[in-house]
């Protein structure tokens, strides 16, 4: 409340003398007082609101003034949320306790009875027209017989025109059961598909700046008084919960002289001849009646006739449309949507001397060809449009009449357009034959730039009815659809292709799109070609609605460039698809077990392992056989065993000892830096062991240089078996000169010559060895004289039995068996006895997919093509193939005689 202005004892005195008057005044007029009411949380100072509201002129004259309630709610600190509502209760309160005495102190006069005062809502008229002969009460309003919900909110709410709107909250005018109500959802606006073709038709936002009235060919004009409209239209949905004003009921012990009061009305009006004249209560305007709602008004204007009325209605349909697509139904306004097809219709006028009429059977009307079948739909308008004589009109320069009868039009199919966007529009219009009959006239019409925007609202309008409808391949507005497929504009092409696929999409009956002429087929395949994502998904879902269909896939069998259609399909698979790579694992990654024995030393290593002192020879020679592995172990007395088998012999003629057992152990641990520990492994017979070692694969030189292996089969020593001969070289020369040697036995010459000749000096140089050998150092050469060779390399298959050769021919296959040089130390992976994971590597292409991760857009689509193609191919070519055999039974089939097939 606000702070009083007067010194606060002063104001005390005056405000209490204030509210004592005004009960008084109160009690006599017989009505309910509230000396301290409530706006919202907080209490109003009555006597500050009489003088403000009495300094700015009085409650009409503020009431007049646009939003002064919501300004001085402000001045009232009543708060800024919901402000429009708490002003509206400002208001109320005003009005209720404060108005009647405003009239009687300040104006002077004699207020009206309670009835059409204090007891209605603050809504309505002047206070000082206020009579009981011209005023009725808003209440006698309340319910809607348009069954409309929440409609009755503007009604209350008058013209558009009026600029009390603001404040006048209607629907919160004390009806208890509003607030019962669940609060409704957020209001959205209703947005059209912002599909790109559509774009064009998305209406100016709300609260833009308003265009010029009445301009040629907009789409919306604004009304010159934006607000106050938006407000009718926005009110639409229940404001918030009011607080509660209760009325006691009069007795005649609360208040005998109101109740004596009523008891006499009563009686007068059971008495016939003293009951006032109705007509005197009529709803004159300028009276407080508010005239009704501003959609009832928007179409009774429409049905008018008139043409400024039907221009008031026109305009003001598209923004409701637009805004209130979401609830605003042909259903509630019995007579709309024929209104704007025959608003439509009028469009026909304007191109040609033909005025379309919808004819009922029953009204009466003479039939004629220029009238529309209201029923039955008009089967043959096509023709009829064709003898049509088209009116000279330049596209470019239109005279005002024209303009402005072409705006209305236009203006009726947009308001049909956003309305049909609401499913139960659509299927309720869907039935409608006047209309289908209408989008054919008009999608008909000549190509001039002046109907490019009509015939774009006429397509939107046809793809959302064509999911309710089933043509018959001579449907003219399926004819109609067809046609606009030759259109340049691609736009037009975009939507009736989806009208197309969309027809009997929600019916029971198979979408059959009979008649399709091969040159449209053959555009549609063309435009899947171009870079054009939304053409070629349009095209994509007709192909699909299409090859559905057995007699389709059989014609395009012949008409069309089918091989070239499944190339560009199965191109469309990937379209857009972004590739990624993914390892599969084979195998997971496994270990080698240990050799089983501890190898022997290739003779050059053992030589430098003589040449060191201990420990450094033991550490250096367990570095070479053996390496850390924490899983694997091995006993201590083999080490031992073979550390001394090693070097025992050795050690007796160059005289550096050996290391005792003991030290030798403890060495161990030291060459691993610990990570190797003698241990006592438990079990029936005690091992001691060595913990965290294991025997290398093949042995490493001084510098971590693998040898490689000799796998030559040789005898077992008991000579019933076979093993890998076992021994290591470094190079593959070294390898090949041991087994020339060693294990074939090529005998070797004294050469005369000081200089190495290579192997088969004899002429055959091309299957000598390459490599230098270090037996070439010396005077010798193995020989070229044939014998009796065999190969003994595991897997050899060439050689395996006794063959008799020359040895040169025998080194080139020797070498084939050779391993590559062993590869530098640093090169090698650790561990060494691990074998990686075995992977493979895939790429993938992955194409769009929905919020759910399934499959969407093109490629899918592409693919249900294909599917369709794949299973009618099928069925088509197994009804030639009857069609043939029939043929060739005789040509007794009813197909082979219809072909014709004589022969
Ligand atoms: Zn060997
Ligand atoms: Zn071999």
């Amino acid at each position: 409340m606000a702070p009083p202005a007067e010194t606060s004892a002063n104001y005390q005195q005056q405000y209490n003398e204030f509210i004592t008057n005004l009960t008084a005044y109160h009690q006599k007029r017989g009505t309910n007082f509230e000396p301290e009411p409530r706006v919202g949380n907080k209490h109003v100072d009555l006597l500050q609101l009489f003088k403000t509201v009495v300094e700015r002129g009085g409650y009409d004259k503020v009431s007049d003034e646009k939003l002064a309630w919501r300004k001085m709610g402000q001045d009232f600190n009543l708060g800024t949320a919901n402000l429009p509502a708490l002003a509206f209760s400002l208001k109320s309160t005003y009005y209720k306790n404060l108005a009647a005495y405003e009239i009687s102190t300040i104006h002077g006069k004699e207020p009206p009875p309670k009835e059409i005062l204090e007891d209605v809502t603050a809504k309505g008229g002047g206070l000082l027209e206020r009579t009981v002969e011209n005023y009725r009460p808003a209440s006698r309003r309340e319910t809607n017989a348009l069954g409309l919900e929440g409609s009755e909110a503007s009604g209350d709410d008058g013209t558009p025109v009026r600029d009390l709107v603001g404040e006048e909250t209607p629907g919160s005018g004390g009806r208890a059961t509003r607030g019962l109500r669940q609060a409704p959802p957020q209001r959205v606006l209703f947005q059209p598909d912002t599909a790109p073709s559509r774009q064009r038709h998305n209406l100016l936002p709300p609260g833009s700046a308003p265009l010029p009235p009445r301009g040629a060919s907009t789409s919306y004009n604004p009304s010159s008084n934006p607000d106050s409209f938006s407000h009718a239209v926005s009110n639409y949905e229940p404001r918030p919960q009011m607080p509660l004003t209760l009325r006691p009921v009069i007795t005649p012990a609360n208040n005998p002289s109101e109740f004596k009061r009523i008891r006499a009305a009563k009686e007068q009006l059971l008495n016939p001849l003293a009951r006032p004249d109705p007509n005197q209560r009529i709803m004159l305007p300028g009276t407080g009646f508010d005239g009704p709602n501003i959609y009832v008004r928007c179409l009774l204007a429409l049905k008018s006739g008139v043409q400024e009325e039907q221009d008031y209605a026109l305009h003001h349909l598209v923004k409701i449309s637009m805004e209130r697509g979401d609830k605003y139904r042909f259903e509630s306004f019995a007579g709309l949507a024929e209104a704007l097809v025959d608003k439509i219709l009028e469009v026909s006028s304007l191109f040609y001397d033909v005025t379309w009429q919808v004819v009922y059977p029953d009204d009466g009307k003479k039939r004629d060809w220029n009238t529309l079948d209201g029923l039955e739909g008009t089967p043959d308008i096509l023709e009829r449009i064709e003898k049509l004589t088209q009116k000279h009109v330049d596209d470019s320069v239109q005279p005002e009449n024209f303009s402005d009868k072409m705006l209305q039009v236009v203006e009726a199919a947009l308001t049909l357009r956003n309305m049909v966007m609401l499913e139960d529009n659509a299927h309720y219009v869907s039935e409608m034959r006047p209309l289908r009959d209408m989008l054919s006239i008009v999608l008909n019409l000549p190509n001039l730039e002046a109907l490019v925007e009509l015939k774009h609202y006429a397509l939107d309008i046809v793809e959302q009815l064509t999911k309710y409808l089933h043509f018959s391949a001579n449907d003219p507005l399926y004819l109609s659809l067809l046609a606009q497929l030759d259109s340049p504009d691609r736009g037009a092409v975009l939507t009736s292709l989806r009208a197309i696929s969309r027809i009997s999409m929600n019916l029971e009956d198979t979408n059959r799109l009979e008649g399709i002429p091969s040159t449209t087929l053959q555009r549609i395949l063309d435009w899947t070609l171009l870079d054009d994502e939304d053409l070629v998904n349009s095209c994509l879902d007709f192909l699909y609605q299409y090859t559905a269909v057995l007699p389709n896939v059989s014609l395009m069998t012949h008409s069309i460039d089918l091989a070239s259609l499944i190339a560009q399909l199965t191109r469309l698979l990937i379209y857009g698809a972004k590739e990624t790579t993914r390892d599969l694992l084979l195998a997971p990654p496994t270990r080698r077990p240990p050799p089983s024995e501890i190898p022997p030393i290739p003779a050059p290593l053992l030589t430098a392992l003589l040449a060191l002192d201990e420990p450094e020879r033991s550490s250096k020679w367990l570095r070479c056989l053996f390496e850390e592995d924490k899983d694997e172990a091995i006993t201590q007395i083999a080490l031992w065993q073979a550390y001394q088998a090693r070097f025992a012999h050795a050690v007796d003629k160059m005289g550096r000892p050996l290391l005792p057992a003991a030290e030798f152990i403890k060495n161990v641990s030291t060459t691993f830096a610990d990570k190797a520990a003698a241990q006592v492994q438990a079990g029936p017979v005690q091992k001691f062991i060595i913990k965290g070692i294991r025997i290398r694969d093949a042995p490493v030189d001084l510098t971590g240089r693998p040898y490689q292996k000799c796998q030559w089969t040789t005898p077992t020593p008991d000579g019933t078996g076979s093993r890998p001969c076992g021994g290591f070289f470094m190079e593959p020369a070294e390898m090949f000169e041991h087994i020339f040697s060693h294990h074939l036995r090529v005998p070797k010459t004294a050469s005369p010559s000081p200089t190495p000749q290579p192997i088969g000096g004899e002429g055959t140089t091309e299957t000598a060895p390459a490599e230098p050998k270090p037996a070439k150092t010396e005077t010798e050469k193995f020989t070229n004289d044939e014998g009796t060779y065999r190969c003994l390399w595991p897997g050899c298959t060439k050689f395996r039995n006794p063959t008799f050769i020359r040895p040169a021919q025998l080194a080139a296959h020797i070498k084939i068996h050779l391993p590559p040089p062993s590869p530098p130390s640093d090169s090698l992976k650790h561990p060494s006895w691990v074998s990686p994971a075995m992977t493979q590597s895939f790429s993938f292409l992955s194409t769009a997919v929905d919020e759910r991760g399934d499959a969407a857009g093109i490629p899918l689509t592409a693919v249900l093509v294909l599917r369709n193609l794949a299973r009618n191919l099928r069925r088509v070519g197994r009804e030639e193939e009857e069609r043939e055999d029939e043929r060739e039974a005789g040509g007794e089939g009813v197909d082979a005689c219809a072909d014709g097939a004589g022969s």
